[in-house]
């Protein structure tokens, strides 16, 4: 296949590219750089069956040449406002990557007859009233809360994706991402695991915010990217949870990461500086991942975290 992945720059979308270039597929990556890096495909720069496109989703996408896959990532992903590549920060942007660069993302795979992958999120459950989340669940989310930039985008991305498989039969794939991590994550994106991992390595103690108690459950990337291969190469078109069933409180997984980076300085609570709709719970339910791409997660919290680390390492100048 020839393949047009949209934030081909990214954490996700980079290591997407590697995968998909692995497996013998041709990768057109498109990105704008408003979060992402170009360091995260500097190690592609000449391979023969890859093309980099700069370009914002926002406006009327161009590929010359056929497209047999279009698989949509382009969109700021982190929820902290201290960080400015939050999408609170961002936050008309981050609506038009999730509304038109949806829509520019579609129109390329009905043009092309190809298919459709869209990367869709835990958080349009919101802050959820079901436990663990289900795909059936419809979501607890504030259509005008500090967050919906980012949830109501992801929620109209669906309601486009799924509209175009009903009105035009587009061949659409919709995974929702539970909490990933991984190499290439940007360092200073507010998110919790290059926050912990750099303030563990400088020796500096964990900021926790609010009490800890709030839960999530971290996939480390390879399972994920796994994941999402096989719902590209299935006939499922409606919404699949891929993500890491282990939960943790967010307390527990500082004191792992102190642990596991041997940093002896604790942890700090701070406030919850994010303005609220913070979810309190998070665990994807994968039975549907598990029934229809026969996948799971097989990569320890301990094991992904260590394979994370010396990433963050040289990021940080210390290897
Ligand atoms: P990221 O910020 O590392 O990657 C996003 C990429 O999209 C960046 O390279 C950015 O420059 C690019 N981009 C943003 N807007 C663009 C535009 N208008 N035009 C072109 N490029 C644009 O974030 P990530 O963690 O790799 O997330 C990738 C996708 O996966 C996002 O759609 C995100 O919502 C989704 N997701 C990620 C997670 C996670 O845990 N990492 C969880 C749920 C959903
Ligand atoms: N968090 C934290 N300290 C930090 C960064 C995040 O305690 O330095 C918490 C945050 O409040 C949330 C969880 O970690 O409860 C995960 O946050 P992240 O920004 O990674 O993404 P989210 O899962 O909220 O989308």
């Amino acid at each position: 296949m020839r393949v047009l992945i949209t934030g081909a720059a990214g954490f996700l979308g980079s290591h997407l590219c590697d995968r998909l270039l692995k497996e013998g597929h041709s990768v057109v990556g498109m990105d704008n750089f408003i979060t992402g890096s170009p360091d995260n495909l500097a190690h592609l720069a000449g391979h023969p069956n890859f093309l980099f496109i700069r370009h914002d989703v926002a406006n009327f996408i161009f590929v010359p040449g056929k497209v047999d896959a279009v698989m949509h990532f382009a969109s700021p992903a982190s929820p902290n406002p201290n960080s400015p590549y939050g999408y609170t920060n961002l936050p008309i942007q981050t609506m038009k990557a999730g509304a038109l660069g949806t829509h520019n993302s579609l129109g390329v795979a009905r043009a092309q007859k190809a298919k459709f992958l869209l990367a869709s999120t835990s958080e349009i459950y919101g802050d959820p009233l079901e436990h663990p989340q289900k795909e059936t669940y419809w979501g607890h989310v504030d259509p005008i809360g500090v967050r919906s930039m980012y949830d109501e985008a992801k929620r109209f991305a669906e309601a486009l994706t799924m509209t175009y498989h009903r009105t035009h039969g587009i061949n659409s794939h919709i995974v929702r991402i539970f909490n990933t991590y991984g190499t290439r994550m940007r360092l200073d994106d507010g998110r919790v695991v290059p926050n912990f991992i750099q303030q563990a390595l400088r020796g500096e103690p964990l900021t926790v915010y609010g009490d800890g108690a709030q839960t999530r459950s971290f996939c480390f990337v390879d399972d994920l990217v796994e994941g999402i291969y096989r719902l590209l190469l299935s006939d499922e078109h409606m919404p699949v949870n891929i993500g890491n069933p282990a939960e943790i409180s967010i307390l527990q997984f500082a004191e792992a990461i102190n642990r596991l980076t041997g940093n002896p300085s604790g942890i700090v609570k701070k406030p919850d500086l994010r303005l609220g709709d913070d979810p309190q719970r998070r665990r994807p339910d994968i039975t549907r991942a598990k029934q229809i791409l026969n996948w799971e997660p097989s990569i320890s919290l301990d094991e992904g975290i260590s394979r994370t680390i010396p990433y963050f390492r040289v990021k940080l100048g210390l290897a």
